[in-house]
């Protein structure tokens, strides 16, 4: 069970449009700190972060929708990657304040 301080205020997020579910898990890998599965819009972190870790840990997997929604892979351009994640990560930030306060708390 995650403990209280790292548990977001929401256990959804609306990624440009798309819905995604946040969820908490313990059965993930000891390297494994979080998952972003974008065929089924889930966001899985692991149960067992400190409170600052988790954060990044969410933000880190909400960038990963966020690449994958901007048609950006391993082959896009630094300056499509910076254009496009600065547009689209501002939106989601924008759509989502109570993540967003919690995240940058
Ligand atoms: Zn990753």
């Amino acid at each position: 069970m995650a403990k209280k301080n790292n548990i977001p205020p929401t256990d959804q997020i609306d990624v440009l449009g798309h819905t995604y579910a946040i969820g908490f898990i313990d059965n993930m890998s000891e390297e494994e700190m979080g998952r972003c599965h974008t065929t089924t819009q889930n966001i899985f972190i692991r149960d067992d972060l400190p409170p600052t870790l988790a954060k990044s840990v969410l933000l880190h997997e909400i960038l990963h929708a966020v690449h994958w929604l901007s048609d950006l892979d391993d082959a896009s351009t630094e300056e499509a990657f910076t254009s496009r994640v600065a547009t689209n990560l501002r939106c989601v930030m924008l759509t989502n304040p109570a993540l967003r306060d919690w995240i940058f708390s």
